[in-house]
């Protein structure tokens, strides 16, 4: 990354501290040194030499959720992602990243038949530990990933399962899907609802099965070797198909590509990138389609990436209010407090920050609530499991793909809600 560009957006703060107000970190722990204006305080004095890369630094780099709130509601422009890359990039070249880790994004994450092996293992593991909860949410193995509920981990991945392409007689357009670990690995259902969607649409879908992770875990950590061997592969194995446009169901896997692959693959990504669509975006521009209207209300949480880092709003939204009775509830784009490696390392901010989206929840009154990242279904899900509240996490997708189906009209009993989430 240029340090003179990095200097030039650290000079466009005006220091007004505006992103104080809307920092879902800084909202929780009133410290300076995590919210954007502070830790471009520490980046300008890293680089003017004042201050050393120490653990106590990475600790204020590490506790930015890189939800883009401050970047996009900013009045000086700053692109505060660039900084906190270069921040990243800084304590991984200085102080490196746990061995375990790098192991496992450099060696792990580009080999699929591996990285499928591990999560396997770690899949049996999660049976073993015992404490189960409503909505099918049970542990990982502490030792992987600490107090982190989460559905059954797939002893079948999506990539196993859709590696053949449904061929379609005379498809209207051929498009391709970039899966993302959390639907490989968590939510095949997800997967399954894209694909009925577009199939149905007289959309052929190709899955090419040798994707890799989007490398999101990679660039979170500054490793940006490990985000570049993911981010190569990707591109190799999306080019070599002739797809009219590609989709996902991620938001962060979408932002990644989108964004992150421009400043690791350079210009040449360029073309790849515009035809990459969140799915909701690709159904509103591309296709018609009828869904029959449940009696259920439902609500729409706006995850951050892809508000604030896409611009995407209103095709989500299209989509819920089509299927069923969409209720908006109080800041339905307020952080859920999700995010990866964030929620892994500072749990207890991830849940504090989390506590205000179920609230919201609960008060719409729902009884669903829907979004467009399956990081964002996993924390809603867990928040609402933590708190017995009787709300269905799904993806807008999904709500689709029922109403497609002409699915349930309403909302399922509890003894199906349980099953949310599951295998
Ligand atoms: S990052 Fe933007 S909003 Fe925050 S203090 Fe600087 S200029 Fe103000
Ligand atoms: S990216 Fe999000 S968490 Fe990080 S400083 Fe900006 S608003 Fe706060």
């Amino acid at each position: 990354m240029e340090v003179v560009e990095v200097k030039k957006e650290i000079a466009k703060c005006a220091r007004c501290g505006k992103c104080r107000s809307i920092c879902p970190v800084f909202i929780e722990t009133g410290d300076e040194t995590r919210v954007a204006r502070g830790r471009i305080t520490l980046a300008e004095a890293i680089f003017q030499g004042e201050i050393f890369y120490s653990k106590e630094l990475r600790d204020y780099i590490y506790s930015c959720k890189k939800c883009l709130r401050c970047q996009a509601t900013c009045p000086s422009e700053v692109n505060f992602s660039l900084i906190i890359d270069a921040l990243l990039e800084g304590i991984d070249k200085n102080m490196g990243i746990p061995l375990m880790a790098r192991f496992i994004l450099r060696y792990i994450l580009p080999r699929r038949r591996l990285f499928d092996m591990v999560i396997r293992l770690i899949s049996w593991g999660q049976r073993l530990v015992p404490g189960q909860r409503k909505g099918n949410l049970r542990h990982l193995p502490l030792f992987f990933m600490g107090k982190r509920w989460v559905p059954h981990l797939v002893q079948h991945t999506v990539l196993e399962r859709f590696g053949q392409t449904k061929r379609l007689p005379n498809p209207k357009m051929r498009v391709g899907f970039f899966v993302g670990c959390l639907i490989n690995y968590v939510y095949p259902n997800i997967a399954e609802a894209l694909v009925d969607v577009l199939n149905k649409l007289n959309i052929e879908v190709v899955i090419p099965t040798s994707q890799v992770c989007c490398g999101i875990p990679a660039r979170s950590l500054g490793d940006n070797t490990a985000a570049r061997i993911l981010a190569e592969k990707n591109r190799q194995v999306f080019e070599a198909e002739k797809l009219d446009a590609i989709v996902t169901a991620c938001s962060t896997c979408l932002l990644t590509i989108k964004r992150d692959y421009l400043r690791l693959l350079g210009e040449s990504w360029r073309p790849m990138t515009e035809k990459m669509y969140d799915i909701s975006v690709f159904l509103e521009k591309f296709t018609q389609y009828q869904p029959e209207h449940i009696d259920t209300t439902i609500t729409y949480h706006d995850p951050c990436h892809l508000k604030w880092g896409l611009n995407t709003t209103e095709e989500p939204r299209t989509i819920v209010s089509r299927c069923a009775n969409l209720k908006e509830m109080e800041y339905p784009d307020r952080c859920c407090g999700g995010g990866g490696i964030f929620s892994i390392i500072y749990r207890d901010f991830s849940l504090k920050i989390g506590q205000h989206k179920i609230k919201s929840v609960e008060e719409s009154g729902a009884q669903m609530v829907a979004t467009s990242c399956p990081g964002c279904v996993l924390q809603i899900a867990d928040l609402a499991a933590s708190k017995d509240l009787h709300v269905e996490t799904l993806h807008v997708i999904e709500l689709l793909s029922r109403t497609l189906n002409h699915g349930p009209k309403s909302l399922p009993a509890e003894g199906e809600l349980s099953k949310v989430g599951s295998q």
